[in-house]
């Protein structure tokens, strides 16, 4: 009999948990730890922030699991030790002969002074609640939104959230009245893909009168004014803002972590340094091959490296070779209003260049995103 844990209760945990329980018989342990009860599913954040979903509908009780032979622990993590094969949390030690992390990635809005008191989070379900209830009084105004740093998680997330804002706004007749800004740090839109990606995104913004603001650096925010590097001040009656993404802080020390603090995997199994130890997710440190530069992080991702992961592992479980190898493709659609939305095909392994294309917006887009969102919550809960 084995014990896997798996750290982190969101979409690469989940997945993983599912997939490793359906192959594994019933005497094998699979532990899922989260801080939270819940699993959210924030690809639909964008939607609640516009009041097109309602918080019910993208939560699930991460106990639910436990009907399915998946024992679910909440409790946080504090630290990892790879040498003695256990997980330290705040409630105590738990032992492991194999470990999967999924802890995601840690955002601090402390790195830009004043956005905790005087901006929306939109990476964080609480925050977008109260947005929403913001956005049904605001009738006139500038809307700023800010990406503190990179790498952010979902490079397309922003982007779908000024279009879907510029949509809520037209259909309310208030359109006119709104100003929208984007404030970024990339040099365009989705950097990773080719620049003619990018211009096509940049062109779509500008026919929406949509302005944007890019390779800026943001310094801090203060009673209503942006501040950003080279002297540049930003005033806005509504600030948006997401916050800086960091590597797991409770695996310091652990001998796991890339300098730049992500966790190191082997590109197509997601093994870390550690053979007993597997990462997926947002918080690993994959890179693209030609830049170096770290691979895009979103859900399709941790998905599919989820089943890479708990594939092999069943494998090696049960006394056979593993079999499984990531490959760094994906899809990823972002709405872009009017019931539409692009969807992206993704091949970032690709030797040569990392391979996105994007389709123009269309009704079918939309649909397969909604699809995915029904399947994904119904799948695995
Ligand atoms: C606004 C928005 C829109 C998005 N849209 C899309 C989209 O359209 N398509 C797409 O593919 N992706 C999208 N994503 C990205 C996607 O949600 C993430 O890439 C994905 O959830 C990452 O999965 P993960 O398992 O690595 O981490 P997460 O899903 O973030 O889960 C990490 C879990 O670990 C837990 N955890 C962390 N540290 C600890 C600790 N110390 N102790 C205990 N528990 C801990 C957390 O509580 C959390 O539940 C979007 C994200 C956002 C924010």
């Amino acid at each position: 009999m084995t014990t896997t844990l798996i750290i982190g209760g969101g979409t690469g945990g989940v997945v993983a948990a599912n997939v490793l329980r359906r192959a594994l018989g019933k005497k094998h342990k699979i532990i899922l730890l989260d801080r939270k009860e819940n699993y959210y599913y924030a690809g639909s954040y964008p939607l609640l922030i516009i009041g097109r979903r309602k918080p019910g509908q993208i939560i699930r009780n991460l106990n639910k699991l436990s009907q399915k032979g998946i024992e679910f622990i909440r409790a946080e993590v504090k630290s990892v030790n790879p040498q003695e094969f256990k997980v330290q949390t705040e409630s105590g030690t738990i032992d492991y002969d194999y470990l999967i992390l999924s802890p995601g990635a840690e955002h601090h809005l402390e790195t830009v002074p004043g956005f905790r008191e005087g901006a929306y989070n939109v990476y964080d379900l609480e925050s977008n609640i109260s947005l929403n209830k913001r956005l049904k009084t605001f009738h006139r105004g500038k809307i700023v939104l800010f990406i503190s740093s990179l790498p952010f998680t979902c490079p397309t997330a922003p982007y779908e959230i000024v279009f879907l804002l510029d949509d809520y706004f037209r259909n309310r007749g208030l359109r006119e009245k709104i100003e929208l800004l984007m404030v970024t740090p990339e040099p365009y839109p989705n950097p990773v893909a080719h620049p003619l990606v990018g211009e096509s995104i940049r062109k779509m913004m500008q026919q929406r009168q949509i302005g944007l603001y890019s390779g800026a650096k943001v310094l801090d925010l203060r009673e209503g004014n942006l501040r950003l590097d080279q002297g540049i001040n930003i005033k806005a009656d509504l600030f948006l803002g997401i916050p800086s993404h960091w590597g797991p802080s409770f695996l310091a020390g652990s001998g796991l972590l890339d300098a730049d603090g992500w966790v190191e995997v082997s590109p197509q199994t997601l093994q870390t340094r550690n053979k007993l130890i597997y990462a997926i997710g947002d918080a690993t440190a994959l890179r693209i091959p030609v830049s170096r530069v770290l691979a895009p992080k979103a859900g399709v991702f941790a998905h599919f490296q989820a089943e890479v992961v708990a594939r092999n592992l069943a494998s090696i479980i049960q006394g056979k070779k593993e079999r499984f190898r990531y490959t760094g493709k994906g899809v990823c659609i972002y709405y872009t209003g009017s019931g539409q939305a692009r969807y992206l095909s993704v091949n970032y392994y690709k030797k040569t260049m990392p391979m996105i294309k994007m389709t123009k917006p269309l009704k079918i887009a939309s649909w397969a995103k909604k699809t995915i969102e029904r399947d994904f919550l119904k799948r695995w809960f």
